[in-house]
């Protein structure tokens, strides 16, 4: 069946009309900054103190676009007698975003946190020579970098986070039995009222100097010396 002369110009009009009546997708950049997700790969952020110069991250990367430089260093031993040790100094931490695939596997094997996604994207350049950003750059970029979300409330706990639980436990009940010990020990020597046998009225003195004093309602002589509060059990003397 032939189709009705006409109705392809119809069906044109229509789409054109339905289409002019919505909303346009299109973002007006750079006048309006797009609305990125917070996790986005813009570019890499380097936080220096973290990083140990391990290599771990270029030799890793598959476009060999990380640089590092760096030198040993020798640290004086902590405690005296100890021995010397040896560290390495980061000189030099590049990375060639010209060659960059923006695949995050630097960041995957970092195993310090040295580095991290950041959405910045607005890096580009007239000369290829200025996308290799070094070390003072990187760090800049760090400060652009987004707080992690917050924890999933129902997530299951880490096993790490379960194996610091269980060492701080134990490191508490050590901490309580101690305590425990401790508070033992002082009843123990502290409940000396240094009252003797025998009639001994004696009275306990301080520790060691003090002979104490006593009257002895028996018969005899007692001398009640005795150790004070704190230090063992009194023996008091009467006859
Ligand atoms: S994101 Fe990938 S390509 Fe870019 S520096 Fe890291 S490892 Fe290399
Ligand atoms: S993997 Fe991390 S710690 Fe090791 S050199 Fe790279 S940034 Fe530094």
């Amino acid at each position: 069946m032939s189709p009705i002369p006409g109705s392809g110009l119809a069906k044109g009009l229509a789409v054109t009309l339905r289409t002019m009546t919505r909303r346009a997708h299109t973002a007006q950049y750079p006048d309006k900054q797009p609305e990125l997700p917070p996790r986005s790969r813009g570019v890499i952020g380097l936080f220096e103190e973290n990083c140990t110069v391990c290599m771990l991250c270029a030799r890793e990367c598959p476009d060999w676009c990380i640089y590092i430089d760096s030198h040993k260093e020798t640290v004086p031993p902590a405690a005296p007698g100890g021995r010397e040790r040896s560290r390495n100094v980061l000189d030099r931490f590049a990375i060639d975003f010209s060659l960059c695939m923006y695949c995050g596997i630097c960041i995957e094997v970092c195993p310090f946190d040295a580095l991290f996604w950041s959405p910045e994207f607005e890096y580009a350049e007239t000369d290829i020579r200025d996308l290799t950003h070094e070390r003072d750059k990187l760090r800049e970029w760090m400060w652009t970098v987004p707080a992690p979300p917050a924890l999933d409330p129902a997530a299951e706990d880490p096993k790490e986070l379960g194996a610091a639980r269980k060492t701080a436990d134990k490191i508490a009940a050590a901490e309580a039995e101690a305590a425990a010990a401790a508070e033992a020990t002082g009843t123990a020597t502290g409940t000396d009222t240094g009252t003797g046998t025998a009639g001994d009225t004696g009275t306990a003195r301080d520790r060691s100097t003090d002979p104490g004093t006593g009257t002895d309602a028996a018969p005899g002589t007692g001398t009640g010396s005795g150790t004070g509060p704190g230090d063992g059990p009194r023996t008091g003397g009467g006859a």
